[in-house]
């Protein structure tokens, strides 16, 4: 078990056992401004996990604090990603449904002489706060009465003031070392239909000012978040304590979660759904929960890998093939193996009699042999891949070329008698004779070949698209911070990422629907695409490839 602790277990552990808690809550809030990412499967992981093995509750909070940037859509996204991610949650809230508590607790701030309203601009307001090394300046309308900033405050509620014209600061300390302590911002005026609370509203409080407030509402007792935050971490405490909230909720920081070549930031995801660099959100190349679930990816596989990512305090980027390395482990003996042709070269049996043919035996999982048996056809025209067959081979090149022998998967060795050009010079058919002896199955020791080729049957194989994918993003750092950075990512986008391609499947493939997850033999593991895919054509996308050089 010790391999599996982290020190966030450890403090809960302590806190079961001082009886500072008899039960333990957590929530995973995301604000829907955007699709969650992988990024936010890892906070789910944690949050769900924890409660999950201590007994304790997880709610699922809308962190909807900001009505300009928030949708019913992002809503109902994160709902489904949660729940396909294997989770149920104990309470669904809404964080605007605490509106007029905070504003009542912003109220107890101020009649304790611990808030007030300022009238200085979103600029002035920066300025004076100073730096790090530089302590900040009080301002002007920082000692105004109790009963001049309840009179104000009460006003811009009542929508009296424009966006921008006044805010309400916590009074904290303008010399703190702690720049988040110099007196923040905790409610600022935007008139702006709210998607929850619509236009009851024109103050909106800050998101550290509304964050300790929700989870000490909602009983809370465990608040993870990520190493950002931890400078927040006194004003977090400082909010419960001053704001009189009977329960007291816990900020405990873990690093975020970055992997190579992958943006996972929702403002630049959000950029690149809707400068159309992408098909959506769940575009099979965003590490959105959504594009990965229509990639292939699993529940398990990335739950899996969110776990072995580990859980500590500190800043870490993890490698892409290793998200790849569970996808394989997880569809290894779930998903069908079969054949696929996605770059098609005709191959004509000249020794094979006309309008005949076989129903071959192959089985559908050699690592699964409960999986059972299939049938494939074969007779005197078939499709292998182009690449599969070279003019002028190099050395040790084993494929097929002319005069050469190679073994058809499940069926019989053939040998390139003839190649057939094109005007142009390029090849478009192959003739070949196979040799009955040498029968898949048979037992045939006859002689021995150095490649086995993949293949389908040209008259009963329908027709497919294969979609394949590079990394959209090249070279991306992943070393992004919270706020985001000048430079544009978009000068890194990968014009290469996509490429689709007509081939042809099995004819068993008929009944495959959206979702369901093959191993294409020689090429990796696809999914069927739950949005092009039509009665007519299925449409694939490549999920991982086989091979890799990653070892846990
Ligand atoms: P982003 O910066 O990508 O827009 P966010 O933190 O603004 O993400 P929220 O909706 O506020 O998005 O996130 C909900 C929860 O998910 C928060 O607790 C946040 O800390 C966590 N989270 C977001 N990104 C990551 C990540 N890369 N690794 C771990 N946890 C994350
Ligand atoms: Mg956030
Ligand atoms: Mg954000």
């Amino acid at each position: 078990m010790e391999e599996n602790s982290n020190f966030i277990k450890t403090i809960i552990k302590e806190d079961l056992e001082s009886g500072k808690h008899d039960k333990i809550v957590t929530r995973f809030p995301p604000e829907p401004n955007g699709y969650l990412h992988i990024g936010h499967a890892k906070s789910i992981v944690i949050n769900f996990g924890l409660a999950d093995e201590f007994g304790g509750k997880t709610n699922l909070r809308f962190d909807d604090t900001n009505p300009l940037k928030e949708d019913q859509e992002f809503v109902d996204s994160i709902k489904e990603d949660v729940a396909w991610l294997g989770y149920e949650w104990d309470g669904l809230f809404y964080a605007s449904d605490y509106f007029e508590e905070m504003y009542d607790r912003a109220v107890l701030l101020i009649k304790k002489g611990k808030a007030y309203v300022d009238d200085l601009s979103a600029d002035e307001i920066r300025e004076y706060r100073g730096t790090l090394t530089q302590p900040g300046k009080e301002s002007p309308y920082r000692n105004r009465s109790i009963e001049e900033n309840l009179d104000l405050f009460e006003r811009m509620r009542n929508g009296e003031f424009g966006n921008g014209e006044k805010v309400l600061r916590a009074k904290i300390d303008m010399a703190s070392p702690n720049v988040n302590l110099r007196d923040p911002v905790i409610y600022r005026i935007a008139h702006a239909t709210h998607h929850n609370t619509g236009d009851k509203w024109c103050i909106y409080p800050m998101y550290s000012f509304a964050h300790p407030l929700e989870d000490a509402i909602e009983g809370v007792t465990h608040s993870l978040c990520t190493t950002e935050f931890e400078d927040q971490r006194p004003l977090y405490d400082w909010v419960v304590a001053e704001c009189e909230m009977p329960s007291v909720p816990r900020q405990i920081e873990f690093g975020r979660l970055n992997i190579t070549n992958t943006v996972m930031s929702k403002r630049k995801l959000k950029q690149l759904v809707e400068e159309g660099y992408v098909d959506g959100w769940d575009d099979p190349r965003l590490p959105t929960v959504s594009g990965l679930r229509r990639r292939g990816y699993t529940p398990e596989a990335i739950r899996e890998f969110v776990a072995a990512a580990g859980v500590s305090k500190g800043f870490s980027t993890v490698d892409a093939q290793m998200l790849e390395h569970f996808v394989r482990e997880d569809l290894k003996l779930k998903a069908p193996r079969t054949m696929g042709v996605l770059r098609p070269l005709k191959v004509v049996i000249t020794n094979y009699p006309e309008g005949e043919v076989e129903w071959l035996d192959a089985e559908i999982n050699p690592e699964n042999p409960e999986m059972g048996m299939r049938k494939i056809p074969f007779s005197r025209e078939i499709y292998i891949e182009q690449d599969d067959f070279m003019e002028n081979p190099p050395k040790k090149y084993f494929r097929l070329f002319p005069g050469n022998e190679v073994r058809l998967k499940h069926a019989y060795f053939i040998k390139c008698e003839e190649v057939i050009k094109d005007d142009e010079g390029n090849v478009v058919e192959l003739r070949c004779t196979y040799d009955p002896e040498t029968k898949s199955g048979s037992g045939f020791t006859g002689r021995k070949v150095k490649g086995t080729l993949h293949w389908v049957d040209a008259t009963h194989a329908l027709p497919a698209e294969f979609r394949l994918y590079e990394p959209l993003i090249l070279e991306e750092e992943g070393t992004e911070d919270h706020e985001g950075e000048e430079k544009s990512f978009l000068d890194n986008v990968n014009e290469k990422s996509l490429e689709v391609l007509e081939g042809f499947i099995e004819p068993n493939m008929k009944e495959a629907k959206a979702q369901d997850k093959f191993q294409f033999f020689r090429h990796g593991y696809f999914n069927v695409d739950p949005k092009h895919t039509t009665e007519e054509k299925l449409v694939f996308n490549q999920i991982v490839s086989l091979k890799s050089s990653f070892k846990l």
